[in-house]
């Protein structure tokens, strides 16, 4: 059973920023910020490619009422959703959830860096999109 299933069986205890039947959102073990919090279906899937449209709604609208709470209580001034799938893209933990991460100040202890490559095509990737 995964980590996030024995949470949600109280197997493992967590810090709960919210429940309800079908969905939890506990606070990141890490804290990458303060009010860092993981928002989840309590059913098993593994993550984003696998689903099913009416969870993901849910799920997503769920992330960004609780967004707007955290960022409000916390009093931050920004917020980062992310999703990670698969291990190439940082995915630890193979049941699908969304991180809310608020910010506080830019030079906080988050960094997202989307650097410039020096050699690419876009329209050859454009291409390869398309195809
Ligand atoms: P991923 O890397 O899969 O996107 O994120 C998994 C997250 O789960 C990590 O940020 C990690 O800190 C968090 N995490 C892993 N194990 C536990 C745990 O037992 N309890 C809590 N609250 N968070 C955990
Ligand atoms: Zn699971």
């Amino acid at each position: 059973m995964c980590i996030f299933c024995k949470i949600v069986n109280n197997e493992i205890p967590s810090y709960k920023v919210y429940e309800d039947d079908d969905f939890l959102a506990i606070l990141d073990i890490t804290q990458t910020t303060d009010g860092h919090t993981l928002v989840f279906p309590k059913k098993h899937v593994k993550d984003i490619l696998e689903i099913d449209d009416e969870t993901l709604s849910k799920l997503i609208i769920l992330t960004k009422k609780l967004s707007e709470n955290i960022m409000t209580k916390m009093n931050a001034t920004g917020l980062n959703l992310l999703n990670n799938t698969n291990e190439s893209a940082g995915q630890s933990v193979h049941h699908i959830h969304f991180h809310i991460i608020p910010r506080y100040d830019e030079n906080d202890e988050v960094t997202i860096a989307f650097n410039r490559k020096s050699d690419f095509n876009l329209q050859s990737i454009l291409n390869k999109i398309n195809d």
